[in-house]
């Protein structure tokens, strides 16, 4: 391997679960290529799901309704850091519970706090084992599946490499269950939103989560400099392969980092309080001259909220193109909109400046 690195695997539902229950043969061996990796001078943050799975081997309640999954998830998250405890002392190494729930992470703080205990962890050669804190996660407020989780934990820990483990060989041009042609998809960046689009209906190609979420945690991780890989879970060795430089599955290279790390926490943790609508004119100057948002350039505001709090920027197509933080609050930008800075003063008897989205508080997301 070459220098030091820190890597974040993925492992789903699917790969660490049978019907029974945990699936003990798998969580030992993906334990041994953990291991492996982290003899050979990596740090390696896992991100497992399979709590809710457990919980409903012991509970054998149906449904998936938000109680029933805070239910199942609590039951079924000890026995999973349990066996993984085992599993990895065998080799020596300390395992950590790391819960996180999106509302955690969509503040700033709460997110450089995530990242003081991950690090933490790290530098004492514990092994985080991360997952969606299922139990307090809410129906507004939660990951879902674990490959958005992922991506920003390898955000978060600086990680240089992310692999999300499925249960077929990569990301397929179809579902290769149903399309014995489908074919494999070496260079994940050839996923375009149009091409996503066409795939829809073939979700099942990447395992629980979907298609599209792996390809938007991957693509959001890759823009922050990291390099992503969807890869089989059962290949022999498909971890310290991977790691070594081995070509396997789908592989989104990693493009160069530009963006500050405020900038990345507005763009993959923040979670908006509203939504902006903009003129053509503006969306142009935002993506392409680099510009503050103005009031003038504002066609309609939606949510409820306050100066300081994220928004989403949306063009005339109502696709949303960019991110920030806002100056004014929504009862105030409506009374602004589309009128000239140097009215606001008069129009709301206060001012807090020119711009609804200063340039230094926006980020333009990744489909921008
Ligand atoms: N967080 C949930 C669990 O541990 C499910 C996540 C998933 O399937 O990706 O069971």
């Amino acid at each position: 391997m070459p220098d030091r690195k820190r890597i974040v695997v993925k492992c789903g539902t699917q790969l660490l679960t049978t019907p029974a229950g945990l699936n003990e043969g798998y969580i030992e061996q993906i334990a041994a290529q953990i291991s492996s990796l982290i003899r050979d001078g990596a740090e390696v943050v896992l991100v497992s799901s399979g709590a809710v799975a457990a919980g409903r081997a012991r509970l054998h309640l149906r449904g998936n309704q938000l109680t029933t999954r805070q239910v199942l998830a609590a039951v079924g998250q000890a026995p999973l850091i349990a066996r993984y405890g085992t599993v990895f002392a065998a080799h020596d190494i300390t395992v950590a519970q790391t819960l996180m729930s999106r509302a955690d992470l969509t503040t700033r703080d709460g997110f450089l706090n995530a990242r003081n205990a991950l690090t933490g962890l790290l530098d004492q050669g514990v092994l985080p084992i991360a997952n969606e804190n299922d139990v307090v996660a809410t129906e507004e407020l939660r990951f879902g599946d674990n490959d958005p989780l992922s991506a920003l934990i390898a955000q978060l820990v600086d990680a240089d490499l992310l692999i999300l483990l499925t249960g077929t060989d990569g990301l397929y041009t179809g579902d290769p269950r149903r399309h014995p042609d489908a074919e494999l998809i070496r260079d994940g960046h050839v996923m375009t939103d149009e091409v996503l689009a066409s795939a829809a209906g073939a979700a099942g190609a990447g395992g629980s989560g979907g298609v599209r979420s792996k390809v938007e945690a991957a693509r959001s991780a890759s823009f922050d400099g990291i390099e992503v890989v969807v890869a089989g879970g059962n290949l022999p060795d498909v971890l310290p392969r991977i790691a070594a430089g081995e070509r396997l599955g789908t592989r989104f290279a990693p493009r160069q980092v530009t963006r500050t790390s405020r900038a990345r926490w507005l763009s993959s943790a923040a979670t908006e309080r509203g939504t902006l609508r903009v003129d053509g004119g503006a969306k142009q100057a935002l993506t392409d001259a680099g510009r503050s948002l103005l009031p003038a350039g504002i066609c309609a505001v939606d949510g409820d909220f306050i100066r300081g709090d994220v928004v989403a920027v949306a063009g005339p197509d109502e696709r949303v193109f960019a991110r920030g933080l806002v100056n004014y609050a929504s009862h105030d930008l409506v009374r602004i909109l589309g009128r000239p800075s140097h009215l606001i003063a008069s129009i709301l008897d206060y001012e807090h400046g020119a711009e609804a989205v200063h340039r230094n508080n926006l980020v333009l997301l990744d489909s921008a």
